[in-house]
């Protein structure tokens, strides 16, 4: 097959593993940078051009889109898509899992576990907001931060006030949510391939962090799932329309709590915490699914 690595950066640990999988699996791998992507939308007949040259005959394609360009990167696949070129994560999917809140609101509707989240627009809900979620300690967060960055714990109601006060005045999106204490610090990462969860590790926060990103200095050990964590990971992948995701999850005293859905989990935490070779199963995985024009959202969204 020939495959399309979409990422910015040939020399990340993922993108490099995902090459290094590709052509041991005999298929040609190509790392494309969606900024240096163009296309002509004009005709019955997309196209894309990468520095220059027309992108062809492509069978299939990994999107590793970094948040920041996630509007024109969604943009860059939608274009593969009404080539008929199979990605791994679709566009939409890939948009949807972008918006913390409307993340949320999916996995709501269909039952997957949550900590309790609020979100409001106007200053004098701040009050309300704050008793919604069950009063202090509570976390705020940027819709669209990563890597823990706009991720903050308020653990008195002044500290709460101010924070959501100073995000308001920013006119920044956030959203409330309970503190989930009793997961004390730690939180796991289960990386989803299809219906399946193929490897899992526990997040652990530094000393005197609540937030256990790995780039936040958290360190990770493999653990082994309960059946219920398994169900819950894989049931919000496929809620989200993901084929391969990371699905993070807070172990509650009332069961496995999602917090988020990463449609581009990294490779390197988890193959290094579990020994186990992700990206030889990412490509298995393609070659096992992968077909013209097979996307449910073709150019939709
Ligand atoms: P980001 O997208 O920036 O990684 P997350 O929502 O994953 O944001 O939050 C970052 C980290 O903060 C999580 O990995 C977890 O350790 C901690 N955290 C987030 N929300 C909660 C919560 N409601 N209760 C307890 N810890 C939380
Ligand atoms: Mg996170």
């Amino acid at each position: 097959m020939k495959i399309a690595i979409l990422s910015r950066n040939k020399d990340l640990y993922s993108t490099r593993r995902t090459v290094e999988a590709a052509e041991q699996r005999g298929h040609e791998a190509y790392v494309l940078d969606v900024l240096k992507c163009y296309m002509d939308i004009t005709s019955h007949r997309p196209a894309i051009y990468h520095k220059g040259e027309k992108l062809e005959g492509f069978d299939s394609l990994i999107p590793r889109i970094g948040a920041s360009v996630t509007r024109y990167g969604t943009a860059v696949l939608r274009q593969f898509e009404m080539m008929g070129v199979y990605p791994i994560n679709e566009s939409v999917a890939i948009t949807r899992s972008r918006d913390k809140l409307r993340s949320l609101q999916l996995l709501s509707r269909k039952g997957v576990g949550l900590p309790v989240t609020g979100f409001a627009h106007s200053i004098s809900d701040t009050n309300e907001l704050i008793k919604l979620v069950g009063g202090t300690p509570l976390v705020i967060k940027l819709i669209e931060g990563t890597q823990g960055r706009g991720v903050v714990l308020a653990e008195t109601k002044k500290a709460a006030e101010s924070v959501i006060d100073a995000f308001r005045e920013l006119d920044a999106n956030f959203i409330v949510q309970e503190f989930i204490k009793e997961a004390g610090g730690s939180d796991i990462r289960c990386f989803v391939l299809g219906d399946k969860v193929i490897a899992a590790m526990q997040r652990t926060a530094a000393e005197g962090e609540f937030r256990s990103n790995l780039h936040r200095g958290g360190s990770a050990q493999i653990v082994k799932l309960t059946k219920e964590e398994r169900a819950t990971a894989v049931q919000a992948a496929r809620v989200m329309g993901l084929n391969m995701a990371g699905v993070d999850i807070l172990r509650s005293n009332r069961g496995p709590l999602v917090m988020e859905v990463n449609s581009s989990p990294g490779l390197e935490g988890i193959e290094k915490a579990t020994g186990k070779d992700i990206a030889n199963m990412v490509i298995e995985f393609i070659e096992k699914n992968a077909k013209p024009y097979k996307t449910k959202t073709r150019g939709k969204g």
